[in-house]
């Protein structure tokens, strides 16, 4: 987002309006200027531009299978991940999704190393902002060697994977496993099977084999029988284990959430019958269109950063506007009426001196008096004795201080973020009396 040291006020937006050919967004946009984020702005639209041109370069995807429903595929693919992840992440926050993740639970894993592997909690969620379950999963017994090297998983390269009904992950040689701290993200599915192990013996066993000294070592007893449960498991299960449901097992009743998770329950069942899928260049198709896809996303991103309504400052602009609206400062047309007119004249305090003027409650008054009640628009200090006012002088801060709290609440109301009594409070007549008495000396 663009950010700036610039504050739109309520004089700036007047005197604007009264010149109605400056827009508010130029305006907005040239102080940006100072801080280089018109810069990012120029850069946006550049980066929009190139992609825009390469894109009309790429070629489109032509195939009798893909040209029926790549598309549509695609989509679905994008939105599977993106619920996926969000619900995997309320499941690792929810109290009792925690529960269901104690130690012996089986979990489906699948990240970039991982596709739809078995594995089984050793360690409840910990961590303070991210969540970690530590957990054993099952792999090629000769890419754990690492840990870490990418083996059967898709690949991170393109932003949405090809999703398709997938069976578990069955090693093609002899059963590894590897010890890992999962993140909510790479929990595919808590399944509702358990298993009896050791958790600490497994952990300790594999940081000992983590030494050099221990590294040729065997797994031991517990590790090993973990491992050949999972893979029992997956024998019995090639389809796949039921999972824990987010919407029944945890109550969740927030209707929107409810409603995208019967969605994207409904294209669990349905993604793997799209005719794309029976594309015997699949692979390569849905990667040429995915690259595209990106790239289109990117451009409209980048048009979104370098157009207007990306200056965060709009919505202020828009709740000043209805300020000035309701005070009467601008007609519903945004033409600048008279007290709009004053109001440009003052630097600050805007609102509350044009309203002083208005209601004629300064011209009663005294030079002095008046001189006095507006030190309040200068005076910071907020700690400080009740002063010793006179009548007149104790009347016209009551005044004031009603005209702050009345404009104070048209502003919350107009969204304007500000409390009305925090907007009151900054006017402070600590200096009230004393800039009387000297107005007096000055006079008499
Ligand atoms: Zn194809």
């Amino acid at each position: 987002m663009l950010s700036s040291q610039f504050r739109l006020t309520y004089t700036m937006i007047l005197h604007v309006l009264r010149v109605s050919e400056i827009r508010v967004e130029d305006m907005m946009r040239h102080s940006f200027l100072e801080f280089d984020a018109l810069e990012a702005q120029a850069d946006n639209k550049e980066k929009a531009k190139t992609l825009a041109s390469e894109l009309q370069t790429m070629e489109d995807v032509d195939c009798y299978l893909c040209n029926i429903d790549l598309k549509e595929y695609y989509s679905g693919c994008k939105f599977l991940t993106e619920a996926r992840r969000k619900f995997q992440n309320i499941l690792l926050t929810h109290p009792t999704a925690i529960k269901h993740l104690a130690p012996g639970r089986v979990i489906i894993v699948k990240n970039s190393k991982h596709n739809s592997a078995l594995g089984v909690v050793l360690k409840s969620p910990s961590g303070m902002k991210k969540k970690f379950v530590t957990s054993l999963v099952i792999c090629e017994e000769n890419s754990n060697a690492s840990g870490d090297d990418k083996q059967n998983g898709p690949s991170n390269e393109s932003h949405v994977q090809p999703i398709k009904k997938e069976a578990l992950f069955h090693p093609e040689g002899p059963c590894g496993h590897v010890i890992e701290d999962l993140e909510a993200e790479d929990i595919l599915g808590i399944t509702h099977n358990k298993i009896t192990i050791k958790p600490d013996a497994i952990i300790d066993n594999y940081k000992k084999r983590k030494l050099p000294r221990f590294s040729q070592d065997p797994p031991g007893q517990s590790t090993v029988l973990a491992t050949q449960e999972l893979l029992r498991l997956t024998e019995a299960n090639p389809e796949g284990l039921e999972t824990v449901d987010a919407v029944k097992d945890f109550h969740i009743r927030d209707m929107e959430l409810v409603r995208q998770y019967k969605d994207m329950q409904n294209l669990d069942v349905t993604i793997g019958q799209f005719d794309c899928l029976g594309c015997s260049q699949f692979d390569d198709h849905f990667a040429t269109f995915s690259k595209k896809m990106k790239m289109f996303e990117d451009q409209e991103h980048f048009n979104f950063l370098s157009c207007d309504d990306s200056l965060q400052l709009i919505p202020e602009y828009h709740q000043r506007i209805q300020v000035l609206q309701e005070l009467g400062h601008i007609s519903n047309k945004k033409t600048l009426e008279l007290k709009g007119r004053v109001a440009c004249e003052m630097n600050i305090h805007e609102l509350v001196i044009t309203e002083l003027v208005f209601r004629n409650i300064l011209s009663p008054l005294e030079p002095g008096e008046i001189a006095a009640l507006l030190s309040c628009t200068v005076f910071q200090d907020r700690r400080c004795n009740e002063p010793d006012l006179t009548e007149t002088l104790k009347q016209g801060v009551e005044k004031i201080k009603a005209i702050a709290q009345e404009i104070g609440e048209i502003q919350y109301n107009c969204q304007v973020k500000l409390p009305p009594s925090e907007f009151v409070e900054q006017y402070r007549f600590g200096l009230t009396e004393v800039v009387y008495q000297w107005a007096k000396g000055m006079v008499s």
